[in-house]
């Protein structure tokens, strides 16, 4: 047997919920997937944990899932932010995917000095973000936030959360993260890196963090692979 389909719904999920399928979702469910009334899904509402259901009513717009049982507790994400300025559209999607499978509470897209993008269509990106978390297992779908310039962001900057801020004028040095737990941000600059001016307010600030991701430069999708994979395995819920 195939694995289950795993579902992102809408929906406070519990003991005995019908939860009433989207146009989208019967899309999926009763036309690509071709399932009919029987079949059994697992579903996450991103606060519930995870549920078995089963399909009650198949339709062409819509349809009916009854839940039968809990399969897994809720389980968050370490507090943890990515902020990213946004590259290539096929790029940026994967940086966003790649956030959700390794385990990012939130996602900000920033504008910086010489950020490519001068847009994002977040409402995408979201999608995106759901796809992975049914994909890859998580309970949580991280927020993807409307891009906002990196400079306001910083001015109104809660300081207890801490800046992992991945300089790529580091890259001498050895990777260094301070073992400080509590919230975190991980920050990865665009293509053309971060400008002298951005460089030297973020060396400033007591609650940032220059960090290298070793000797060298990397693409900004794959820096924040790696920055996530370091910040986890020093700080987050993989150890
Ligand atoms: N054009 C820039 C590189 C930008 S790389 C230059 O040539 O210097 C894109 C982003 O990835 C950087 O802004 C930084 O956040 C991150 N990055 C890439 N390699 C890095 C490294 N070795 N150490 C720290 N951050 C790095």
């Amino acid at each position: 047997m195939t694995a289950k389909i795993r579902l992102f719904v809408e929906h406070s999920l519990g003991p005995g919920q019908s939860v009433p399928v989207s146009r989208e979702q019967a899309h999926y469910l009763f036309g690509v997937m071709r399932l009919g009334v029987g079949p059994q899904v697992l579903l996450f509402d991103g606060q519930n944990g995870e549920w078995l259901a089963e399909v009650a009513e198949a339709g062409k717009r819509g349809g009916v899932l009854q839940v039968i049982s809990q399969t897994r507790p809720q389980q968050m994400p370490p507090d943890l932010w990515l902020l990213f300025a946004p590259i290539k559209k096929a790029r940026t999607d994967f940086i966003v995917e790649k956030a959700v499978e390794l385990g990012a509470a939130r996602i900000l897209p920033v504008q910086t000095q010489y950020t490519n993008a001068g847009r994002i269509q977040r409402a995408r990106l979201q999608a995106h973000a759901v796809e992975a978390a049914e994909q890859c297992g998580a309970t949580y779908v991280p927020e993807v936030a409307e891009m906002v310039r990196m400079d306001r962001l910083l001015a109104g900057w809660d300081t207890d959360r801490r800046i992992m801020f991945c300089d790529e004028a580091q890259v001498a040095l050895k990777p260094t993260l301070p073992a400080t737990p509590g919230p975190w941000a991980i920050l990865i600059g665009p293509e053309g890196g971060f400008s002298p001016s951005e460089r030297e307010k973020l060396h400033a600030l007591d609650h940032a963090h220059a960090v290298s991701l070793g000797p060298r430069i990397l693409r900004a999708d794959t820096a924040a692979v790696a920055a996530i994979t370091l910040w986890q395995q020093a700080l987050g819920d993989w150890t």
